[in-house]
């Protein structure tokens, strides 16, 4: 669960980045939040994975309260959340497999659960034929599935996608929500920021709008996509 009890965000700089914001994201909600460049909502994602502190007020994330978590405890904090990012971040001299095993090697997870787990994972997200692919041998649709493999193999309780259809055929963009939108029906909360106002409206769902550092509206919608909308 995400809970932001009036949390505000000033930088060094004097820019007041949010301004007093009330927000609760619970176990299993799919969000998608939209505001134009500027508004805020990088700010938001890094309070949630504690890259900055909240100048004023309290930040919840998976059972941390992160204004009290000492830096010893931001891996633990971050274990919980998968992030996948526009620009898919793969590392090119790894396979498809690779890229996503190296989650679970860096943890120190045993060789076996290694071995079940990847595979698993990334037949999830239907690329079970490109495991032994390099990312280059791959189309940006592919490579962002890949992104979403890596985040999801670790099992976490939050996928935050930070502009996840930014370098993707337009197209190929509705894939990718689909599979996020599947990986929620399994239990995973998902926030997804996007300034795709097309991809909001066809899927519907929560509405997290972010203006000038303040939500201007909080809504689910119905998509305009009939089998989506609930
Ligand atoms: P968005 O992700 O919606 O484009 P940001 O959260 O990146 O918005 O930015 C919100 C505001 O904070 C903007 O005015 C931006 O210029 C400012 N800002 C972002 N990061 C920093 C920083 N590290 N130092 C100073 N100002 C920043």
């Amino acid at each position: 669960m995400v809970e932001f009890k009036d949390v505000s965000v000033t930088y060094s700089s004097g820019v007041d980045a949010l301004n007093g914001i009330n927000l609760k994201i619970k176990d299993g909600d799919f969000a998608f939040v939209v505001g134009s460049s500027g508004a805020g909502k990088s700010t938001l994602i890094k309070l949630i994975l504690k890259e900055i502190d909240a100048t004023e007020g309290t930040v919840l994330v998976n059972g941390f309260n992160l204004s009290k978590l000492r830096r010893g405890k931001v891996p633990a904090l971050r274990r919980t959340i998968g992030v996948v990012f526009q620009d898919f971040r793969l590392i090119p001299t790894m396979t498809v497999y690779e890229n996503v095993a190296f989650v679970l090697r860096v943890i120190d997870a045993p060789a076996k659960y290694i071995r079940s787990r990847v595979p698993y994972v990334i037949s999830l997200v239907g690329l079970e034929d490109k495991a032994k692919s390099y990312p280059t041998e791959l189309s940006g649709g592919e490579q962002q599935r890949v992104a979403l493999a890596r985040a999801l193999v670790n099992d976490p309780k939050l996928i935050i996608a930070d502009e996840p259809t930014g370098n993707i055929d337009p197209a190929l963009s509705y894939e990718i929500v689909d599979l996020l939108r599947s990986i929620n029906e399994c239990g995973t909360t998902v926030l997804m920021v996007t300034h795709e106002h097309d991809l909001v409206r066809y899927f519907g769902g929560r509405i997290i709008n972010i203006n000038k550092g303040e939500i201007a509206f909080d809504e689910v919608i119905g998509g305009t996509n009939r089998n989506e909308s609930k």
